[in-house]
C-alpha cells in the first residue's frame, strides 16, 4: 500500500479550510470536501457511509422534485422487502449472470445457517415480478406503475468512493408494465428526460442523453437509455442514471400475461400476451458528481435550488469601539432580514454567533457550500444595503435592504444558471468529435471523452478498451492516481454529430475494419 502523499498547503488556506487543491489529488480534495462540508461521515465498513443532513437534504430536494414528475404519469409509490429469495433472484438469466459477483447473502440468522441463504436487493426486478405476476390479469390492470424510494447493496469490489461507488446506496426504482413495446418505449424517455432534469435543473450538471451499446446494457434489458455526466478534474465520464426497457425478458420468466381480446381469423382464442416492461433507476451517485463538478479550493458550492441553507447573513463591522446600543441594532436589523427572507421562500440562516470573527464565519460557510453570504454591517445599514458574496464567482456587491424579499431570490436563480452554464461550457468544451484513432488517446489524456464513428460492437468497444489503456511508458499520467483503464462506450448520443455517412463511414477502430453505425461517446470512466 502506498503512504498517503503529505498534503501541500494552499497558500492563504484556514485552518479549518480545504488543505489540498482539486487540481493537486483530487481523491484527498474530495474526502475533505465532504468530511468538512459535512455531507458524509466515514464507516467502519468498506465503502458504507454515512450521509449526514446537509447531503440528505439534497437527496429529499431531489425526491421531492422526481415524485412530482412520476406523479404526473401515474406513478405510484410503494415498499417492497430487502430481501430476495434465491429462487426468484436466478428466475432471469442474464439478470443473474450480471449482478451474481455483487450480490449479499443472509447465510446465518443468530446462531443457526439458513436452510436457504436469502439475497440483499441489488435491485428489485426479481423481488417485484411476482407480485406483477399475481396483480395483471387483464388489460383492465395496465398499465401498472410502481416506484420505490429504497437502499440497495450491491458488494462491489472496485475502489470504493462515497456517493460515487458505495457497497449501499439508496436510490428510486420504478418498475412498469406496459401492454405494446411503443407505449413502454415511451415512457422509457419520459424518465430519461426527468433524469436529466433533476441533473441540469437541480444539481446544474450538464449530461448527455443516448442509448447504451449492447456490451454495457442493464443485464436482462432489451435496451438501456442513459444520462451521462462529465467529470471535468478527471476528464472521466460518469454514468448518471439509467432508464431501461426491458422488453419481454422478465414477463416470460414471471408469467406476467394478459389476455389477447382479438381473435384469430378463424375465431380462435389467441395465447395470452407478455407484457412489456421497463425499470429506471436514480442514485445518491448524483450528489457525488454535483461536488466533483462545482466545488473549488474552499470546498463545497452548492446549487441555490438543492442548498439546505440558500443564503447566510453575517453581522459585520462590530468592534470594541461599537457602542452595545449600536451593536443592539445591528443584530436586531439581521434578524430581521432573515425573517422576511424566511418568509418570501429563502432558507436563510443568520450567523450570530458570538467569539467568532467574521472571517472566519465566512470561511466556514464557504467551506459549506452556501450560494449567498450577506454582509450586514454599520456602514450598509446607514445606506440601507447589504453586501453580497456569491459563493460560485466570489463576487462582491450589493442589495438594497427593502427590496431583498424579491432580489435574493433572483439572484440565486441567476447563481444556479451560472453554475449550469459554466459546467455545461466545460463539459461541452471537452466532448470532442474524432474522426481518425491516432486522436482518440491524445484527447482521453488530455482529460476529454471522444465521439467517434463505430461500429456499435461489444469485440471492438473490447479492444478499443485495451488499445487506449494508458501503459508505463505513457507520458506523465494527468493524475497519479487515475487508473490505467482504457476508455469504454459511455453512449450512443440521441443528438448525433453530422458526418457519418451509412454504408459508407469506418468504424474509427483501425483494426475493426467493419462499418460505422453510430456515432459512440467513449470515454475513461467511474
Ligand atoms: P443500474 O440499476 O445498474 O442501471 O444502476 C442505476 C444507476 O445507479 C446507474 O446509472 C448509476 O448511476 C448508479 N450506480 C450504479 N452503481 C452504483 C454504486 N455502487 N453506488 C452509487 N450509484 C451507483
Amino acid at each position: 500500500k502506498q503512504a498517503p502523499q503529505k498534503a501541500k498547503k494552499i497558500e492563504g488556506a484556514a485552518l479549518i479550510g480545504i488543505d489540498i487543491s482539486k487540481e493537486e489529488d483530487l481523491s484527498m480534495w474530495y474526502q475533505q470536501v465532504l468530511t468538512k462540508g459535512q455531507m458524509m461521515s466515514y464507516y467502519d465498513v468498506a465503502g458504507c457511509y454515512i450521509l449526514e443532513p446537509p447531503s440528505f437534504a439534497i437527496w429529499e430536494a431531489i425526491q421531492n422534485w422526481f415524485n412530482a414528475k412520476i406523479k404526473t404519469l401515474g406513478v405510484r409509490n410503494c415498499y417492497f422487502p430487502i430481501f430476495i429469495s434465491s429462487d426468484n433472484l436466478q428466475r432471469e438469466k442474464d439478470h443473474l449472470e450480471g449482478f451474481a459477483a455483487e450480490v449479499a447473502w443472509v447465510t446465518q440468522g443468530g446462531t443457526s445457517k439458513l436452510e436457504k441463504p436469502v439475497a440483499v436487493r441489488p435491485t428489485s426486478e426479481t423481488a417485484m415480478y411476482p407480485y406483477f405476476a399475481d396483480k395483471i390479469r387483464s388489460h383492465r390492470d395496465l398499465p401498472l406503475k410502481l416506484n420505490q424510494w429504497n437502499n440497495v447493496v450491491r458488494w462491489e469490489f472496485k475502489h470504493p468512493m462515497p456517493f460515487i461507488r458505495s457497497r449501499e446506496f439508496l436510490w428510486q426504482e420504478g418498475h412498469t408494465a406496459h401492454l405494446t413495446e411503443e407505449e413502454a418505449g415511451k415512457e422509457v424517455l419520459q424518465v430519461l428526460d426527468f433524469y436529466a432534469g433533476i441533473y441540469e435543473d437541480l444539481l446544474a450538471v450538464p449530461v448527455v442523453k443516448g442509448r447504451k451499446t449492447v456490451n454495457e446494457q442493464f443485464p436482462g434489458a432489451h435496451y438501456t437509455t442513459t444520462v451521462e455526466g462529465f467529470i471535468a478534474a478527471t476528464g472521466r465520464g460518469i454514468q448518471g442514471g439509467t432508464s431501461h426497457c426491458l422488453g419481454q425478458h422478465f414477463s416470460k420468466m414471471f408469467n406476467i400475461t394478459v389476455e389477447d381480446p382479438t381473435r384469430t381469423e378463424t375465431g380462435e382464442k389467441k395465447p395470452p400476451i407478455y407484457v412489456w416492461q421497463n425499470s429506471w433507476g436514480f442514485t445518491t451517485r448524483s450528489i457525488g458528481v454535483m461536488v466533483l463538478t462545482h466545488g473549488d479550493n474552499k470546498g463545497l458550492v452548492l446549487p441555490p435550488r438543492v442548498a439546505e441553507t440558500q443564503t447566510v447573513i453575517v453581522p459585520v463591522g462590530v468592534t470594541a469601539k461599537t457602542s452595545d446600543e449600536d451593536k443592539a441594532s445591528l443584530y436586531e436589523e439581521v434578524e430581521a432580514i432573515a425573517d422576511r427572507l424566511r418568509k418570501a421562500g429563502v432558507r436563510v440562516e443568520a450567523d450570530m454567533r458570538e467569539g467568532y470573527s467574521p472571517g472566519y464565519k465566512f470561511n466556514d460557510w464557504e467551506l459549506k457550500g452556501v450560494p449567498l453570504r450577506l454582509e450586514v454591517g454599520p456602514k450598509d445599514l446607514a445606506a440601507r444595503v447589504v453586501t453580497t458574496s456569491r459563493r460560485d464567482s466570489g463576487a462582491k456587491g450589493t442589495l438594497p435592504i427593502d427590496e431583498l424579499e424579491a432580489a435574493v431570490p433572483a439572484f440565486l436563480e441567476t447563481v444556479q444558471t451560472d453554475m449550469f452554464a459554466k459546467a455545461d461550457q466545460d463539459f461541452r468544451s471537452h466532448r470532442k468529435v474524432v474522426d481518425d484513432w491516432a486522436d482518440f488517446v491524445p484527447a482521453l489524456n488530455a482529460k476529454n471523452v471522444c465521439i467517434i464513428r463505430h461500429c456499435t460492437e461489444g469485440p471492438c468497444e473490447d479492444e478499443i478498451k485495451e488499445m487506449s489503456a494508458r501503459k508505463d511508458d505513457d507520458d506523465a499520467p494527468v493524475d497519479a492516481r487515475a487508473p490505467s483503464m482504457g476508455a469504454k462506450s459511455l453512449c450512443i448520443p440521441f443528438e448525433q454529430p453530422d458526418g457519418l455517412v451509412e454504408g459508407e463511414s469506418k468504424c474509427t477502430n483501425p483494426n475493426c475494419g467493419k462499418l460505422a453505425k453510430k456515432w459512440v461517446m467513449f470515454g475513461r470512466s467511474y
